[in-house]
């Protein structure tokens, strides 16, 4: 098959180009390099079958080519990090809301099956317990930045599914819940190579808040082979589905957990949100997904767990800061 990857040197996006490329398809990911990095792809492109092309999802004659030539779209690209939606609002609410609306423009013309990722951030500040894809969404007020991006990401999904309504376009939306693993940088904010940077370089560990929120993390592994199985699943389309794991785990604990199998001599620092992020920065206190809906339609059930991610991430972290000359 012929598959558009948008946003293909992103972290998540390069496992799934990989992982698409393995399974014997030809790929075509489109990147502008804006959070993702060119090293993520750079083993692929010798690749047969594996085109990269740096360049906006809002180049509409690029874009269009590229859906024309697909036989399937999985939409990636995006805004995203909790540091970066903080600090470039303009951009998170552009790029999401009509770079997909673009790709889904595009889709419908050439009537193509659409994976849009979404994210655990459309539910918003609910904490009382797992969280269903039928679920209410809960948000701050629009001064609180955080929130476009939460917003931005439940527009998509409410495009995606009119289209899929009005026009009957095969789409499939995933939340994905805190995905982690190789090729996760920091630098937007995401915590988990973060602290095991920290404690790798013997860093202070910034934990931000009091660190009794809780998170599940997911290894990528787990939430591409749900991406691709959704797709190849046709009663998926149409819907939506939580991607994730519901291992929890407070923020507090995962940087002892990361302090100890690095053998890490870092203090753990507490960090309160405003000065972490922006005054009046509102933090989710719990992000956890109920996975029965996917579990049930494709028999998802995440196979690596916390201390299998933590073993890679330490492990390909190493690696990349000896790369750097900095271990
Ligand atoms: N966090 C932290 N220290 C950091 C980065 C993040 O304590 O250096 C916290 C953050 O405030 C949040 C959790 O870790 O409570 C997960 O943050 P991340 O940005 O990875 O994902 P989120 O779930 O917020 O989208």
């Amino acid at each position: 098959m012929k598959i558009l990857v948008t946003g293909g040197a992103g972290f998540i996006g390069s496992h799934l180009s990989e992982a698409l490329l393995g399974a014997g398809n030809e790929v075509w990911a489109i990147d502008d390099l804006s959070t993702g990095r060119a090293g993520n792809i750079q083993h692929l492109e010798p690749e047969d079958g594996f085109t990269f092309v740096i360049d906006t999802i809002t180049n509409e004659t690029l874009l269009e080519e590229a859906v024309k030539w697909s036989d399937q779209v999985y939409h990636l690209a995006a805004a995203v990090g909790v540091r970066l939606i903080v600090e470039e609002p303009i951009k998170t609410i552009e790029t999401n809301i009509f770079g997909t609306d673009l790709v889904l423009k595009m889709a419908n013309r050439y009537r193509k099956k659409t994976f849009i990722a979404s994210t655990s951030e459309v539910y918003g500040k609910q904490a009382d317990r797992t969280l269903e894809e039928g679920d209410n969404m809960v948000y701050g007020p629009t001064v609180k930045s955080r929130w476009s991006y939460a917003c931005s990401k439940a527009v998509d999904e409410f495009l995606a599914l009119a289209y899929y309504r009005k026009s009957c376009l095969p789409i499939v939306i995933g939340r994905l819940f805190n995905t982690v693993g190789p090729r996760q940088v920091g630098q937007y904010g995401m915590v988990l190579p973060t602290f095991v940077r920290q404690a790798l370089l013997g860093e202070p560990i910034t934990v931000f808040g009091d660190g009794s929120q809780t998170r599940s993390f997911c290894y990528v592994s787990d939430t591409v082979g749900a991406i691709v199985a959704l797709m190849e699943h046709t009663e998926a389309a149409g819907e939506i589905f939580n991607i994730g794991s519901d291992e929890e785990v407070s923020i507090r604990t995962l940087a002892e957990l990361v302090r100890k199998k690095t053998n890490s001599p870092s203090e753990i620092e507490t960090l309160p949100y405003d000065v972490a992020y922006e005054p009046g920065f509102e933090d989710m206190q719990r992000r956890c997904p109920n996975i029965a809906k996917i579990h049930q339609t494709i028999g998802y059930r995440p196979k690596v767990d916390l201390d299998g991610i933590l073993d890679r991430v330490i492990a390909h972290m190493r690696e990349e800061l000896k790369n750097e000359g900095l271990l």
